[in-house]
């Protein structure tokens, strides 16, 4: 057959889509970036976990990020009425990185896939893929440029790393029920203007709402006094709160006591933005000559800030795979790719199922659960959800419910 366009053609320049072209042009592969925008552009999901380090390194992306003045990041606080916890991520069980960076993505993502491009990749933006034809030695992609062109794409391998865009769970009908509520976000960035000296900068502080536990808030830090604020929650009880975005977001924010006080002076840095019903899944991650990465797959819910963590999991985990099968190597996507992403997926799918349910938030908020258990929860909220010798991983259900009957959870407590 004729020679392909590329050994590996990546949909979408996002965290997942850097991380996997950057380590495939290392390990020796011809790879093509597709991007449907320009970048820098705006996304959202800025706060890292520490786990997401180790990935980082590991696909030759942690020096960039390190150079980029990013705000550092150790923990997340909790506020909820008059009580304020901490969780430290630096004491946890699992061994590796305890911090980590609070980022603008505009940046981060840029910095990333021009590291990638500086390995080896080549990079084409405002292109989108309209169209694939699968086929285990050489799927083609479908190309449209900005102009009205159209153009095929060859490759040996293809990984979506789309997004929201999701285009092969549309294209090869993978999509299936997320089981999760319809939420939605509401965020902007802000000058933040906190001037309370003792306000933690390196933690992201997560405000549940007083009246409706339904509904959480979240203040990311950044560098240079600038911060990203936004609400999460049930898509009827926010737009029930103004007939705009905007609208919204203040009078949201001015309903949690704490939330309302750090940012008194703060000033709107852009347009409030809105996503609704991001929770999405796929019935397989795999397919013949192509697998999903990132968000392109599954995603759960904002809480725990696990989204880049996971995209960076599966990127790291699929490229060395992508390579060996196209050295002649045998791979057997199901094990070695589907299986172990998806069990972290399951870890924090029982975390945030847990924090709406209110175990999680009885845990959070108890003045001092015991010690050894906060540990390995906070190794969790840290990213290590894929570390089999920490029992709220592998049992992570069962834990949490015993863990909150002891911090005298009732199922009332949710008001
Ligand atoms: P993306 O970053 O979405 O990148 C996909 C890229 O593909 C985009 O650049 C897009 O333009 C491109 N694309 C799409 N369709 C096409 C096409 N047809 N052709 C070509 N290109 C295409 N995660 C965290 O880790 N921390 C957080 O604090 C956090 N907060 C969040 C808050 C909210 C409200 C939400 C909804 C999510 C949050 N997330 C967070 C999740 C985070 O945003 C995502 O998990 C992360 O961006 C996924 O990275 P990715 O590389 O898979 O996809």
């Amino acid at each position: 057959p004729s020679v392909p366009d590329c050994d590996v053609a990546i949909i979408g320049a996002g965290p997942a889509g850097a991380a996997a072209a950057a380590r495939l042009s290392q390990l020796g592969q011809r790879v093509h970036v597709i991007e449907r925008s320009h970048f820098p552009r705006f996304s959202i999901g800025e706060s890292l976990l520490p786990q997401s380090m180790a990935y980082l390194d590991a696909a030759g992306l942690l020096e960039t990020v390190q150079a980029a003045g990013y705000q550092p990041k150790n923990g997340a606080a909790f506020t909820h009425r008059a009580r304020t916890t901490t969780i430290d991520f630096r004491d946890k069980t699992t061994p590796g990185w305890g911090t980590t960076y609070q980022v603008e993505r505009a940046d981060f993502d840029q910095r990333l896939i021009h590291a990638a491009e500086s390995y080896g990749a080549t990079l084409e933006f405002g292109t989108t893929v309209s169209a694939f034809d699968a086929d285990p030695e050489r799927p083609t992609l479908q190309l449209d440029d900005e102009h009205g062109g159209t153009r095929r794409l060859s490759a040996r391998f293809v990984l979506d790393a789309s997004g929201y865009g999701r285009v092969l769970a549309r294209l090869e009908s993978l999509e299936r029920d997320p089981r999760a509520e319809p939420r939605m976000a509401i965020f902007s960035h802000v000058a933040d203007g906190i001037d309370e000296a003792a306000f933690d900068r390196e933690k992201i502080l997560i405000g549940v709402h007083p009246e409706d536990s339904g509904i959480w808030f979240w203040l990311i830090p950044f560098a240079e006094g600038r911060a990203s604020v936004g609400v999460v929650g049930d898509i009827a009880a926010l737009t029930a709160q103004g007939d705009t975005p905007e609208a919204r977001w203040r009078a949201l924010l001015d309903q949690e006591p704490r939330f309302r006080h750090l940012l008194r002076n703060a000033k709107r840095l852009r347009e409030v933005g809105e996503i609704r019903g991001y929770a999405a899944s796929v019935t397989r991650l795999h397919g013949p000559g192509y697998a999903l990465l990132g968000n392109a797959g599954e995603f759960l819910d904002p809480v725990f800030s696990s989204g880049i963590t996971i995209a960076l999991h599966s990127a790291h985990l699929a490229a060395p795979l992508v390579d060996r099968q196209l050295r002649g190597g045998e791979v057997d996507w199901e094990d070695e790719f589907e299986t172990p992403l998806r069990s972290g997926v399951e870890t924090f799918r029982a975390f945030v199922e847990a924090w709406y349910a209110g175990t999680l938030q009885t845990i959070v908020f108890h003045e001092a659960p015991p010690p050894h258990f906060k540990r390995w929860i906070s190794a969790v909220l840290a990213g290590y959800a894929w570390d089999h010798e920490n029992p709220f991983v592998t049992a992570s259900r069962r834990r949490l419910a015993a863990l909150a009957e002891v911090c005298g959870h009732r199922d009332e407590v949710r008001s």
